[in-house]
């Protein structure tokens, strides 16, 4: 299997306080990983110091053999909107933009593709998604899931490599929660390395592995392998929830 991200060392401090204090990780191409632990262990720290959001004090995070804590600004912003997909705990859509708007907007901004592929492409992850309906829509006029599923396919316009959430269902109930990460299940199926935090045990049971951390390191980990849907559900929370 090939190593698609690889962090060395990481640590993060902030004045004089270490958040994260040696983080060794290595992600393959086509895993589905969980970052769990208490508010305030460093899960934001860690993703954002490994997605290029943050520069570590020490250590390297590699893509694909590429050190992206050595590279400048610009190549680093590059890689960031060509290669990863972010999505938060709030969708942060533009207001005064359409939902298919927001979406298009990293695909013109990136210049990876041409505007018939950017629209094409955006047609289809909205279908694919389940928003299509709602595609001409202020943001104003559609729901909370709606949102969130409209800020995935804005982080899939440019077909990254890794998809990179921090509580992506944070400000959801659970019906919604449940479309989210079944959509999320799916690209992560299709190929799509997915690296998510979430302080929520029915949203990692979805991963293939569940990290956890404890005052900025990684005190455990493990691995329950691929979803594949719902008729396994109820024994992968039981295995995540006796572990934690
Ligand atoms: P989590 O996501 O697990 O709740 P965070 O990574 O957000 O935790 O924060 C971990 C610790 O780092 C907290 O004590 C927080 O106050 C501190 N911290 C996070 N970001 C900053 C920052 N930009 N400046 C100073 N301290 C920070
Ligand atoms: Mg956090």
């Amino acid at each position: 299997m090939k190593t698609i991200l690889e962090v060395k060392n990481l640590c993060k401090s902030f004045g004089e306080t270490q958040v994260l204090n040696n983080i060794n990780l290595k992600v393959n191409e086509g895993e589905f990983v969980a970052i769990m632990g208490q508010s305030g262990s460093g899960k934001s720290t860690m993703l954002y110091n490994i997605s290029g959001m943050d520069r570590p004090t020490f250590g390297n995070v590699f893509l694909s053999g590429e050190d992206i804590s050595k590279v400048d600004e610009d190549q680093l912003s590059s890689i960031r909107l060509n290669r990863m997909g972010f999505i938060f705990q709030h969708s942060y859509l533009l207001k005064n933009l359409s939902i298919r708007d927001n979406i298009v907007l990293p695909g013109f901004k990136s210049g990876k593709y041409s505007r018939e592929e950017i629209n094409k492409n955006a047609e289809a992850i909205m279908k694919k998604i389940g928003i299509i309906s709602v595609a001409n829509h202020d943001i104003k006029k559609v729901s909370g899931g709606q949102l969130q599923r409209a800020a995935i396919c804005r982080a899939l316009i440019n077909q990254p490599d890794i998809l990179f959430g921090d509580e992506l269902t944070g400000s959801l109930n659970s019906s919604a929660t449940k479309e989210v990460m079944d959509n999320i299940n799916n690209i992560n199926r299709e190929g799509t390395t997915v690296i998510i935090v979430t302080h929520d045990a029915k949203v990692a049971a979805r991963a293939s592995r569940v990290i956890f951390i404890v005052d900025g390191s990684i005190n455990d980990e493990l691995v329950l392998g691929k979803y594949n849907g719902n008729e396994d559900h109820s024994f992968r929370d039981r295995k995540l929830t006796q572990w934690l």
